[in-house]
């Protein structure tokens, strides 16, 4: 285990609610609330073609910008990936991205995660439908294997089953 140094204060203690501004931000970065029922609405309004192709970008999107905040973490962590993480499930639920518990199997990294919002507020699909958790850990794997990776859902909430199950695996 490399030395941690400092440690990481938790994602709701450094996020600044900067009412002047109207903005809030965890160091440089910049979030903003929406209602997770907006945002999957929008997907739900489009025809299925067009609908695959923007939750493909969401994916996307969440692997380009999730990569920097990993490699954020992983700075503050002296580049434990394993540290990281244990962050990353300590985070998530204070993101109101649900609960996540990853499992190394192999060379193949796992993904558990409990009542997620994107499923939630989707309601059901044919499809699974948590591309920006699927985006969120090919970041994560591209860092635990030290190569890129490429991630799938396996099973959605939306589709009836308990949990959504991902996995992720080198390119
Ligand atoms: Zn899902």
């Amino acid at each position: 285990m490399a030395d941690a140094g400092e440690p990481v204060p938790a994602f709701k203690d450094r996020l600044v609610f900067d009412d002047a501004a109207g903005e809030l931000r965890d160091g440089a970065r910049r979030y903003l609330l929406l209602r997770p029922d907006a945002l999957m609405a929008m997907f739900r309004l489009l025809p299925p073609d067009t609908r695959a192709l923007t939750l493909g970008a969401l994916e996307q999107a969440v692997h380009q910008q999730g990569s920097d905040s990993a490699r954020a973490y992983l700075a503050h962590s002296g580049g434990d990936v394993e540290m990281l993480l244990t962050i990353i499930e300590r985070t998530s639920p204070q993101l109101g991205w649900g609960t996540w518990r990853f499992e190394a199997d192999g060379d193949r990294l796992r993904l558990e995660v409990r009542n997620s919002p994107f499923a939630h507020a989707f309601g059901l699909s044919e499809q699974p439908v948590c591309h920006a958790v699927k985006g969120m850990l090919r970041g994560l794997a591209d860092l635990w294997l030290g190569r890129p990776a490429q991630s799938s859902e396996l099973q959605c909430s939306a589709q009836h089953h308990a949990t959504c199950t991902f996995e992720a695996r080198a390119a």
